[in-house]
């Protein structure tokens, strides 16, 4: 793999970089607090072609690699996650998902709108009774004629209440676990479907995330994503991607937090010097530094794998499971380097941490990475 960028992903950072900057960084702290980021920032993602990576430029998307959306989910991830995860849901989850495995109908009806950001997408799997186990959830599908019928609930939706489209998973026949799961795209306005927001959450303030209940919901036949039955393989096939754009998230966060422990460090006076000078602080700087060359090697090396058409999956989870520990342990060891200072919400070490800590839950928890890992390592499944 080379490890330099090319031209092209170069400007795609750079461009990422300076929008973060200037369009999310100075209001991070303040879309956390009124518990949500100002929706306008949608549009201007779709503008600079953000939510259109690597979709074909036929459907509206933007193309450039696995490697650019990394490099961009970085950038976002590093100035607020909240705005991070709308692009991972909205193009990561369900755009890119479409993108693999819609009818050249659904493609045109929905890739154009989502890469603009005219409109949103959320992924609805989790519910109330199962998360990690998801291939028993129970939300259903029945076939009434040229219709199916939808009835369940969705927890935990990101996008929830702002999104145009769900990408919903329900069980279409009697069969127990993941056999019996199709997916489907749902109009969010459809008759029969309420959506509540979740408030209280610890991290990710800025972001709607949503309880999603069906109730007698009507899609058309067509409105079905990949083949009867094979709901679960598309849900996987979206995760595993969408790992990677995680694990660049968690990179930004704990790049976010290395620029903040050196910049207090460097200003912060302690016995008669700089903290910057107490070998116990450099040791501090030095295991987020590491932490961030390592995340961000693995998730590179995820990005490389699906460019060239390799296989990523177990790659994926290795690159979600380590950054996304390692955003938690960056932020908490800048935490610390900021003191009692670091408690308190004027500064950025604070907020890093509380965001970085869902990364170890969503998307497949730590635990569940650990299990993908060792059954392909083992050949011997533990689920
Ligand atoms: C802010 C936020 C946003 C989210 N966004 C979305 C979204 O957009 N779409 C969506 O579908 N979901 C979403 N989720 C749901 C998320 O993916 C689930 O919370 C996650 O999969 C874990 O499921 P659970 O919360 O039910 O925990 P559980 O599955 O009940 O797990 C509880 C604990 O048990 C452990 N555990 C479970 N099974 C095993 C096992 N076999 N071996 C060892 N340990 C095990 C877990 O690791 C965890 O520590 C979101 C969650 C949050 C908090």
């Amino acid at each position: 793999m080379n490890l330099e960028l090319s031209e092209e992903q170069t400007a795609v950072r750079r461009l990422a970089r300076e929008f973060t900057e200037r369009e999310i960084a100075p209001y991070a702290a303040d879309w956390d607090r009124a518990e949500s980021v100002d929706r306008s920032i949608v549009r201007k993602l779709g503008d600079l072609g953000f939510l259109g990576l690597t979709v074909p430029e036929q459907y509206g998307g933007s193309g450039g690699d696995h490697l650019a959306y990394a490099l961009v989910t970085e950038e976002l991830g590093r100035g607020d996650s909240a705005v991070r995860g709308i692009v991972s849901v909205s193009l990561g989850l369900v755009a890119k998902t479409i993108a693999a495995w819609g009818t050249e109908e659904q493609k045109q009806a929905w890739l154009p709108r989502l890469c603009s950001g005219e409109a949103l997408g959320c992924f609805g799997l989790t519910e109330p009774d199962t998360g990690s186990d998801a291939g028993n959830l129970t939300t259903r599908a029945t076939r009434e004629g040229d219709e199916y019928v939808l009835g369940g609930s969705k927890m935990f939706i990101t996008n929830g209440t702002w999104a145009d489209v769900v990408l919903l998973f329900a069980r279409t026949n009697a069969e127990p676990g993941h056999r019996g799961v199709s997916a489907f795209l749902v109009p969010a306005d459809s008759p029969g479907l309420t959506r509540r927001e979740i408030h209280g959450k610890l991290g990710l303030r800025g972001q709607a995330t949503a309880e999603l209940a069906l109730d007698g919901v009507r899609v058309p036949a067509g409105a079905m994503l990949g083949p009867e039955g094979k709901g679960f393989s598309v849900a996987m096939s979206a995760l595993a991607k969408g790992r990677m754009s995680v694990a660049a998230g968690c990179v930004g966060i704990a790049q976010a937090a290395l620029d903040a422990a050196v910049a207090y460090a460097g200003r912060r006076e302690q016995f008669g010097k700089p903290i910057a000078r107490h070998q116990l602080v450099q040791e501090l700087i030095a295991d987020i530094s590491v932490d961030v060359d390592a995340a961000r090697l693995l998730t590179w090396r995820v990005a490389d794998l699906i460019d060239r058409g390799q296989s990523f999956a177990t790659e994926a989870s290795t690159a979600k499971l380590f950054a996304s520990e390692a955003a938690v342990r960056a932020a908490s060891n800048a935490l610390q380097v900021h003191g009692g200072y670091g408690y308190i919400d004027e500064y950025p070490a604070g907020k890093l941490l509380r965001d970085a800590r869902v990364m170890t839950l969503y998307e497949g928890t730590s635990q569940i990475q650990k299990l993908l890992i060792g059954r392909a390592r083992t050949g011997v499944s533990a689920f």
